[in-house]
């Protein structure tokens, strides 16, 4: 769908957004995990139409040698969009923006796990776009969040993350595809239980006084996000539970 931007600024005028969300409401949330049975981790987030799909594996040998940290485990990750994850087939080699968002992608979630516990290894994790509509470095950094905890690769907390805009004085939170494209974009991620930011970026003009407002929008999104992430783990080792019969 396209919209043109006086469009859009006649929505925002009447207070209402495109897909007739509150402003702070993240979109519809769905979380899975166990997707994958021969990744040792996998999860699949929604974040209304925008879906990934997350594969962990390792903690494996460092490949190519050369690259293994005695003091840590290296944390690879490749974020890729599949070619029929956008309206017009995206090229399957991967572009400038699928490298640079593998690098943010990996920064976000680098402070959350215990990397010093696996000298010499890599774990590796991929991030499958299959639906594009926005946000899909956030839903990533979600997806891979989860499907690392479900690997049981030890982390100090999980991280959840949201994109917030702002357009003409308005606060959006987690942006579709339309609003991504005309608002002032800043993606977050944290870890909420240590309330620490793994991620800040922006992207085009919006008054820096308003930053902390939006910070503010954004964790609240963050932490519906991360209560799903916990309750989606939560109930799949209560599922082990009771199988082994604990
Ligand atoms: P994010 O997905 O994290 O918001 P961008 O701001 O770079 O990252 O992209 C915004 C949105 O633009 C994407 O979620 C997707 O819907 C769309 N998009 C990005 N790259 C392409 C592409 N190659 N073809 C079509 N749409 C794209």
């Amino acid at each position: 769908m396209r919209m043109s931007e006086e469009e859009f600024a006649e929505y925002l005028r009447n207070n209402k957004r495109v897909d007739g969300r509150d402003f702070f409401d993240p979109r519809p949330l769905r979380m899975e995990v166990g997707i994958v049975e021969r990744a040792e981790g996998s999860a699949f987030v929604g974040m209304g139409r925008t879906w990934v799909l997350c594969v962990v594996r390792g903690p494996m040998e460092c490949v190519p040698s050369h690259l293994a940290d005695p003091e840590k485990a290296v944390l690879d990750v490749a974020y890729r969009m599949a070619t029929f994850s956008t309206e017009e087939r995206k090229s399957p080699s991967p572009s400038r923006r699928e490298i640079e968002l593998s690098k943010i992608i990996r920064e976000a979630l680098e402070p959350a796990i215990i990397l010093d516990e696996f000298p010499r290894m890599m774990i590796r994790v991929y991030c499958l776009v299959i639906q594009a509509d926005g946000g899909t470095r956030t839903a990533s950094i979600n997806a891979a969040s989860l499907a690392l905890a479900h690997a049981g690769i030890p982390m100090r907390d999980l991280v959840a993350s949201v994109a917030v805009g702002y357009y003409e004085g308005k606060i959006l939170v987690d942006l579709n595809a339309i609003e991504d494209e005309i608002c002032a974009d800043v993606p977050i991620a944290m870890m909420p239980s240590h309330n620490k930011i793994t991620l800040l970026q922006a992207d085009h003009r919006f008054p820096l006084a308003r930053l902390r407002d939006m910070i503010e929008a954004g964790r609240q999104a963050i932490n519906k996000i991360y209560d799903l992430q916990r309750k989606t783990l939560k109930e799949v080792y209560e599922k082990i539970a009771r199988d082994i019969g604990e």
